[in-house]
């Protein structure tokens, strides 16, 4: 399938898990792809990996330019580059908290002001932020991850409408938990890893961990003509996990 050839777009994040997933998706459906990201060393043949940290201007603002001509332009942004935490409100220290702000939602704001400029003078522009169903429901230690993403999730709805008369449009996704090199640390670091890997397979009404591939194409969906009136929404992929309320298996 090739129905986005001719289009370019940026991932940030993309060197890894959905990122990745997402690059890959996109050079497949025929569109130009940079990876941004700070660690560019692994990124596969056939995506062009440009260095950079989300967390500082300077960094994004070079590899926005270098990334936008190379590829001719900018089509479509997904700013998906994020790091986790965990914790109970008790457990993070300020520095922490601004860390993984300054890279989960300021990033966010970083990359998209440097690539805005790009996006306007597309006839097909789209950001797709990678949010999380931690934005939506309440999990236990995960206070400051989860304000971060109900940050994305605000600041998503924000630019849908200040850009929509421009002809960008802006979404998201919420994942539950999907399996990625970042889900796998989490659960090397667990006491006991298979325990915990089953325990977040439960969590989900589907019982398996979502895909980084299922993830991949939702945002490319987002980011695709084919969604040409979807703006401001929040796609969930996360196995039932937000809307569904089951009884307990047998009953
Ligand atoms: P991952 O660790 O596999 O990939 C994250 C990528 O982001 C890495 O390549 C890393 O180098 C890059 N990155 C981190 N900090 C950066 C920075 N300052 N500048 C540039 N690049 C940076 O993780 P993943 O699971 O693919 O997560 C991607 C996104 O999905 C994150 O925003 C995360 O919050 C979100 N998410 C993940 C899950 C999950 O269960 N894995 C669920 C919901 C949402």
């Amino acid at each position: 399938m090739s129905d986005l050839a001719g289009m370019s777009a940026v991932v940030t994040g993309g060197a890894s898990g959905i990122g990745l997933a997402t690059a890959r998706l996109f050079v497949e459906r025929g569109a130009w792809v940079a990876v941004l990201d700070r660690d560019v060393d692994a990124v596969p043949d056939g995506l062009r990996g440009v260095r950079c940290d989300v967390s500082d201007d300077a960094s994004v603002r070079r590899a926005v330019d270098v990334a936008a001509g190379a590829l001719g332009g900018v089509d479509v942004l997904v700013n998906n580059a994020g790091v986790g935490a965990s914790g109970t409100v008790q457990d993070n220290d300020d520095a922490e908290w601004h860390r993984v702000l300054d890279v989960n939602v300021v990033g966010i704001a970083r990359v998209s002001r440097a690539v805005l400029g790009y996006l306007r003078r597309s006839d097909r522009a789209a950001v797709v932020n990678t949010c999380s169903i931690a934005a939506t429901a309440g999990l236990t230690r995960r206070a400051l991850y989860s304000a971060s993403k109900g940050a994305v999730l605000a600041l998503t709805l924000a630019m849908a409408a200040d850009h929509v008369r421009e002809g960008i449009r802006v979404n998201c996704v919420n994942p539950a938990t999907v399996d990625t090199p970042w889900v796998q640390r989490l659960l090397n670091d667990a006491e006991d890893p298979v325990a915990e890997r089953a325990a977040l397979q439960e969590r989900q009404p589907t019982g398996r961990l979502v895909t980084a591939a299922e993830v991949a194409q939702a945002i490319v969906y987002l980011a695709s003509p084919a969604a040409g009136s979807v703006t401001g929404t929040a796609l969930a992929v996360d196995g039932g996990m937000q809307g569904l309320r089951l009884r307990p298996a047998g009953t």
